[in-house]
């Protein structure tokens, strides 16, 4: 079996006497999407800020394609391929969504804002932007303002942006938040052909969405991982039912 591409080994992280990672491995291989999942503070978002570079662990490590990252930055991790889906907050909502993806582009080319202006002409980044449009499927909307988009598309431009530095893994946290059913649904449709970019782990609440898309799944309680396993395997888990799912299994 191949190496993961993403590795997490005893990871500790505590806000005084918050324990919000406890002792946290886990790992992301090729082509799947792994979930994960628990109740509201039990450490997802610390989790994937530790290995997004964001957070310092206390100890343990992260290994990224086979190389130790626990210490490199976020922008180190980023261009090694590390990539993660913004905020909404980050678009430019006045601008379309091709100047919005030329500018992950030019981040992607380390690129800074004083070339934005000859980035726009600049064949090399706009085929990468236009590349990465096709293949969210959002190429027809180029010349769209963001504040027009659904909040669905809004994700995909999201990661439209994050293609643009050819990522070899995503995080994202809480993609479907926000987004009514239908919107769920489509971006489920979404990432299901995403994995074959590049793997996902994916914390998300929406257990429609985890259940259709992950590979595998853990579950954190209290900063620890309980359980991991496959879809069958974690509904059937009883004490994953007795300390998150509940009736939803
Ligand atoms: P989740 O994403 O699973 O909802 P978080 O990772 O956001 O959980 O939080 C885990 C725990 O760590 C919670 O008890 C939260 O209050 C605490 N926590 C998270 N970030 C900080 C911080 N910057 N300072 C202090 N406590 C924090
Ligand atoms: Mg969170």
């Amino acid at each position: 079996m191949s190496d993961p591409i993403l590795q997490t080994k005893g990871l500790n992280k505590s806000f005084g006497a918050v324990c919000a990672t406890d002792d946290v491995s886990i790992d992301l291989r090729r082509g799947q999407i792994h979930a994960l999942i628990g109740p509201n503070g039990a450490g997802k978002s610390t989790l994937i800020q530790q290995i997004t570079g964001a957070l310092k662990p206390d100890s343990g490590t992260v290994h990224f394609l086979a190389k130790d990252v626990t210490t490199a930055s976020v922008s180190a991790r980023a261009r090694a391929g590390l990539g993660r889906t913004f905020q909404i907050s980050a678009l430019a909502t006045e601008d379309t969504v091709l100047e919005n993806v030329l500018l992950g582009a030019i981040g992607a080319a380390g690129g800074i804002w004083q070339f934005w202006k000859p980035a726009m002409n600049n064949k090399g980044l706009r085929a990468r932007a236009e590349d990465a449009l096709v293949r969210v499927g959002l190429a027809d909307q180029a010349q769209t303002r963001c504040d027009s988009l659904s909040h669905g598309m809004r994700r995909q431009l999201e990661v439209a942006i994050a293609l643009t530095l050819r990522p070899r893994a995503f995080l994202m946290d809480e993609p479907m938040a926000g987004l009514g059913s239908d919107g769920s649904k489509q971006l489920t449709e979404f990432l299901q052909g995403l994995r074959d970019d590049a793997p996902i782990l994916l914390v998300e609440h929406d257990m429609d969405a985890v259940f259709a898309l992950a590979d595998r799944i853990s579950v954190l309680v209290g900063g620890r991982v309980i359980a991991t396993g496959t879809v069958a395997d974690i509904r059937s888990n009883p004490d994953v039912q007795q300390a998150y799912l509940g009736d939803t299994a």
